[in-house]
């Protein structure tokens, strides 16, 4: 039986100090002249998708493909800005615990080892790279064109198939809000919520995951969680 394992970006692994947000509102004043952003839309747990769409929509903007493109091409001029100054961080025992994980794969699973996240691909890449985390993952299911997670999560799965992996081997989806415990749901894999965002232990449990923890300190308690 493999194991496979999916890992969210923002919350979960790092904490980027809101530098996606900040690009995001600065491309949003460069390319349509809006000062402040004036509607109250949640980023945590959403994809990029559905985050631009409602930021261009919440400001009397059309969601065209022409004017997404143009914020998502700015966007991602910006990110690298926003990473640099923001003094983002690696999560405790993250970086530990993706270590492990490899090691105790064996050699032929560690393409097991992936990216869910509601980020665009590009900018999702870009976060992992910053913070020298990319050589983690051998892929990754991205929020480029679905404004549902758990429509990323579909993707994923597809893509899992077509490398053979099936019904009998262990997917887990590891993330930090409601969302991400939504989308395992979807295609019935395994979930494991960390409080390490902006939810709380107490936010996250109603919406019962396979496994909950307040964060990846003892990264060798984790592995004993996703291979009992
Ligand atoms: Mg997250």
């Amino acid at each position: 039986m493999s194991h496979v394992f999916l890992f969210d970006i923002d919350g979960t692994l790092l904490d980027s100090g809101h530098a996606g947000q900040g690009a995001m509102e600065e491309a949003l004043r460069i390319e349509f002249g809006v000062e402040e952003i004036d509607c109250d839309i949640p980023f945590a747990g959403r994809t990029d998708r559905g985050i631009v769409t409602d930021l261009l929509i919440g400001h009397g903007l059309k969601s065209t493909n022409e004017q997404f493109t143009k914020f998502q091409q700015r966007y991602f001029t910006l990110l690298p800005k926003h990473l640099n100054k923001r003094g983002g961080c690696v999560l405790p025992g993250v970086r530990q615990l993706l270590e492990l994980l490899s090691a105790r794969l064996p050699a032929c699973s560690r393409e097991h080892v992936g990216l869910l996240t509601g980020n665009f691909e590009q900018s999702g890449w870009m976060k992992v790279q910053h913070f020298n985390l990319e050589h983690h993952f051998s892929f990754g299911a991205f929020g480029d064109q679905h404004r549902d997670r758990d429509d990323v999560a579909r993707d994923a799965a597809i893509f899992l198939k077509q490398k053979g992996i099936s019904d009998r081997d262990t997917v887990w989806i590891i993330g930090d809000t409601p969302a991400d415990v939504q989308c395992a749901r979807a295609i019935g894999a395994s979930v494991l919520a960390v409080a390490s965002g902006i939810y709380s232990r107490e936010d996250l449990e109603p919406s019962k995951p396979d496994a909950l923890v307040d964060d990846f300190e003892d990264p060798d308690h984790i592995l004993s969680i996703l291979f009992r």
